[in-house]
């Protein structure tokens, strides 16, 4: 579904009036962006042309934290944006009760400092992540209500045999982690041998006991909505040893927990308000419905070409996943190695339902809203509620093999199997929400998937140093780019951060 062009901006956010295509696209821009809007495409002669030091591409959290940086240092900067919002993978949907609710990137954690910091710079306040009360195991058919607080923590209760089998797996995931120079991975002295092998083989050696290896597969697709066959095992070493900062190295607990770790957090008012607020300090710098179709180089400068906009800027930063930056035409070429990159990085599947009730009932069941299941369109849960609880919100992530299976099914064909999977988690009260919203990355023009794009053996170390190496003066941002927090919000924040230092030091 095209949600970026049929949602409305919730009424309780800065409207987007604040960067209205009238702000934010002057003249005839603002023509030619209608008519893109229209999905006609805007003759050339009314295109407008501007000139910047850079130009970036892309107005998701990179791509703004990029600008932000460049024009605190002096530097006019242009921000082209394909659909007609900022936040990219991140997007606040209204309610019909009145709130709001969060299509993509939401929970944020320990040692995510930057994606924090910017927040506290906006003014975005945070909450915890609804966690109080049990977690619920659904597998072989029976389900089974769990306390979190034990000496597992959230491992779902498994055979004691799994149980120990699956201990010594996740030591062994964060010690080779370690090993992970995080900046590089594929000069690790094991990169080649991790590289030649999906986390798949490597579990089946490993994991050896069923039921540890369901719960490897589980925290797979929660953590990537990819299956283990589908990644190297050198990326999902790598992705571990990212989920940290400088001081402390990344683990597998930091990304699959929710108490001290990367579901902890919540932003009041939604995810998306970081990037609609940090737009909205950069005016009419940030043009919309302008999706970059060519990058030319001319002379010393660049010509970037978008529906509406033309830019002649000194510097370009490609803000966009890489295999949706592969969509653009470069002239010259890029060089093999990068173009043959971003061929081999594609993006996950997934996609978010959510289904809205009058209160979050499971919570007088002493249920936290957490389900972790072997079965159905919707394996892992949250309790997606807003802070005072004033309605309940059930939100579940549909993943990997699960996404790809309903790309095509209706809206009315995926809310019935996702409300069979509640109804099965949480009783008969979950089968009439109120509303119920579907958010479907693999559906959208300019994701194409999510969380994030993903790397299959042999490409990081066959390609990964054309991840972040400019080519001529395109710098490249995203949080694919990112050395922590890779595929999360805050690694978004960090590759504009960096970007920006690349830039300035080459201006
Ligand atoms: C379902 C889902 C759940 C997630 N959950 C979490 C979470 O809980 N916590 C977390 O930290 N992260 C989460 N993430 C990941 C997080 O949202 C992303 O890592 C982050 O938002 C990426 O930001 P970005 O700026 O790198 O890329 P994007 O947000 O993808 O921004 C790229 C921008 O470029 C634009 N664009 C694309 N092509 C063009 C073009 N040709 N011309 C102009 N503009 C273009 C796009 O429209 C977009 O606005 C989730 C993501 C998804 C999809």
């Amino acid at each position: 579904m095209a949600r970026e062009r049929q949602l409305p901006q919730p009424a309780q956010l800065p409207r987007p009036s604040r960067l209205s295509r009238r702000t934010l696209l002057g003249g005839a821009a603002a023509t030619a962006g209608a008519a893109a809007l229209a999905g006609t495409a805007a003759s050339p002669a009314a295109a407008a042309t501007r000139e910047a030091d850079v130009v970036v591409i892309g107005a998701g959290l990179a791509g703004l934290t990029a600008a932000r940086d460049l024009v605190a240092a002096g530097k006019s900067v242009i921000v082209l944006e394909a659909r007609d919002r900022v936040g990219g993978r991140v997007v606040n949907l209204p309610l019909a009760n009145g709130g709001v609710t969060e299509g993509g990137g939401e929970f944020i954690g320990p040692t995510q400092d930057r994606i924090k910091a910017l927040a506290d710079s906006l003014g975005v306040g945070t909450f915890a992540t609804y966690n109080t009360g049990k977690n619920l195991l659904y597998k072989d058919g029976k389900k089974t209500a769990y306390a979190t607080d034990g000496l597992l923590g959230s491992v779902p209760p498994i055979d004691a045999a799994g149980l120990a089998n699956a201990a010594i797996v996740q030591a062994t995931l964060d010690d080779l982690a370690k090993q992970i120079p995080v900046d590089a991975p594929w000069t690790a002295a094991k990169a080649d041998e991790w590289d030649r092998q999906t986390f798949e083989t490597w579990l089946r050696a490993n994991a050896v006991i069923p039921s540890a290896k369901f719960l490897f597969d589980v925290a797979c697709t929660s953590i990537f909505s990819a299956e283990p066959r589908e990644l190297s095992f050198l990326f999902v070493l790598f992705y571990i040893a990212a989920a940290g900062n400088e001081t402390n190295v990344g683990t597998l607990e930091r990304l699959t927990e929710t108490a001290n770790g990367a579901q902890e957090l919540r932003f009041v008012g939604g995810s998306q308000l970081v990037p609609i607020k940090l737009a909205a300090t950069l005016g009419d710098r940030v043009v919309l419905n302008a999706p970059v179709r060519t990058i030319a180089k001319s002379g010393g400068k660049y010509v970037v070409t978008a529906d509406g906009t033309t830019v002649t800027a000194k510097k370009v930063v490609v803000a966009v996943p890489p295999p949706i930056a592969a969509r653009i035409t470069y002239d010259p070429l890029l060089p093999a190695s990068r173009d043959q990159l971003t061929q081999r990085l594609p993006m996950a599947s997934v996609g978010k339902a959510i289904a809205i009730y009058d209160t979050p009932f499971w919570r007088a069941d002493g249920l936290n809203g957490q389900v972790v299941s072997d079965t159905g369109v919707v394996s892992s849960t949250f309790d997606n509620s807003p802070p005072d609880a004033s309605y309940g919100a059930l939100m579940g992530f549909i993943e990997a093999d699960e996404a790809r299976k309903y790309d095509g099914a209706s809206e009315a064909e995926v809310k019935a199997a996702v409300l069979k999977d509640y109804t099965t988690y949480f009783g008969a009260k979950a089968a009439s929400p109120t509303s119920f919203v579907l958010q479907r990355w693999n559906n959208e023009t300019y994701t194409r998937g999510g969380p994030v794009s993903i790397a299959a053996p042999g490409v990081l170390t066959q390609y990964g140093p054309s991840l972040r190496t400019p080519v001529g003066g395109i710098h490249w941002a995203g949080t694919e780019t990112s050395v922590h927090w890779m595929g999360f919000m805050d690694g978004a924040v960090r590759s504009g951060e960096r970007v920006a230092k690349e830039v300035l030091a080459v201006l």
